[in-house]
């Protein structure tokens, strides 16, 4: 079926629409399920005990927490927690110095899955659509689905990348419809990035109205020279969002606070889908994290070094690795990836959800080192036994 065809087939709107190769057309409650990778359930409580106890190498969190410098700053702003017109540390100013863009060229988010959630509802509601590759940040796709857009996706080439030339031909294809494109650079989950070279072709090759998310959410993980942010598109006058985080290197996840760089009128269309209700606590923290330039190249280079030891141990026993340049990485298991989770869970080990299309490979995060060997423990028990099935034949 063509994806002219297909597009057509679902009436545009809801459901995601598969182009160039595959179609797939899910219902809003299925893709929030997939985002969520929980099968649509609440997230399980656990007792804090239980919690603690858990190797949880499946959100490509910063298992370290935030640094002293930032503890500091959130503790003192607990003195606010009673009000509404309170000092912020200037968070808006301070991102924007960090990025030489002006204060009404940032949005703040609660997470950049706001962000992202905003974009979506801004570009891509009632019948609009986002075009982008899969697997990567689902939650982008299911948010348009849920504002009764749809996402048209593609999948990666046979080594795992974004496809740009892909990417501009499907968009000019649908042009009328398509509200915008989404780039996740590293992409999640497979760590690859999309090099400065490839973002250039793909702006240029893009009708120059279209907006493009890119999503940066691992930028600070990145060491391949081939990489650059693409904020400087922002200032160039492209209708570029980029969206950032500090859930990651900066360990604020629970916290809540991501941010997008945008043109002055991209930031003012979007401000009315966006709650605004970010915490004192964090606000203050987020200025101190973006301070505290040690303390994250510190995170860098030990979860990098990690990554490296990991990857090469697991490339060693035969087993194909994804190069990565985040803070997880995907190997490729040659058997199904969804008993091999439950197998890890059944040791206390959390890893990544499963990235349908990519059911033989699993996500891991970079952990702590007692993490990342509990993990390898877990690994080679886990792969050295038949998969018990149901049935009870063993299933490699
Ligand atoms: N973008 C990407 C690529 C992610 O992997 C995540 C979270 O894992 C997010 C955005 C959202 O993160 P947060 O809302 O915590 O900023």
């Amino acid at each position: 079926m063509s994806a002219q065809n297909s597009v057509n087939r679902r009436g545009f709107v809801g459901g995601v629409v598969t182009a160039l190769g595959y179609l797939t057309v899910k219902s809003p409650a299925e893709l929030w399920a997939q985002a969520r990778g929980n099968g649509g359930q609440p997230r399980p409580q656990r007792t804090t005990e239980d919690y603690d106890l858990l190797v949880k190498i499946a959100n490509n969190e910063n298992p370290y927490g935030p640094p002293e410098s930032v503890m500091k700053a959130m503790t003192g702003a607990f003195k606010y927690a009673n009000r509404y017109g309170y000092p912020d540390g200037g968070i808006v100013d301070e991102i924007a110095k960090h990025h030489g863009v002006k204060p009404e060229n940032i949005m703040l988010g609660a997470g950049s899955g706001e962000i992202l959630d905003v974009v979506g509802s801004t570009f891509a509601n009632n019948g609009k659509k986002v075009v982008g590759v899969e697997p990567s940040y689902s939650q982008v796709y299911s948010h348009v689905t849920s504002v009764k857009g749809a996402a048209i996706t593609i999948p990666l080439t046979a080594d795992y990348r974004q496809d740009m030339s892909a990417l501009i031909k499907i968009t000019k294809k649908h042009y009328r419809e398509v509200g915008f494109v989404y780039l996740c650079n590293p992409n999640n989950p497979t760590g690859r990035i999309v090099t400065k070279q490839e973002i250039k072709q793909l702006l240029d090759g893009l009708p120059e109205d279209m907006p493009v998310l890119i999503d940066e959410a691992y930028h600070h993980f990145v060491e391949n020279g081939d990489y650059a942010t693409s904020v400087p598109y922002v200032l160039e006058g492209r209708p570029v969002i980029i969206a950032r985080t500090f859930s990651k290197i900066a360990a604020l996840a629970g916290m809540r606070l991501g941010y997008a760089i945008a043109q002055r009128e991209i930031i003012q269309q979007m401000r009315p889908f966006s709650t605004g209700t970010i915490s004192a606590i964090v606000k203050w923290g987020g200025v101190a994290a973006l301070k505290d330039t040690e303390s994250q190249a510190q995170v860098k280079r030990v979860t990098i070094d990690l990554r490296n030891k990991t990857t090469k141990e697991l490339s060693s026993m035969g087993y194909a690795v994804i190069p990565s340049d985040a803070n997880f990485f995907m190997v490729h298991l040659r058997r199904p990836v969804v008993p091999v989770i439950d197998e890890f869970a059944k040791k206390g080990v959390l890893v990544g959800r499963p990235f349908p299309p990519m059911t033989e490979h699993l996500r891991v995060s970079v952990g702590t080192p007692d993490e990342m060997s509990k993990f390898m423990i877990a690994f080679k028990d886990i792969m050295a036994n038949p998969v018990k099935t149901a049935s009870g034949s063993g299933l490699r």
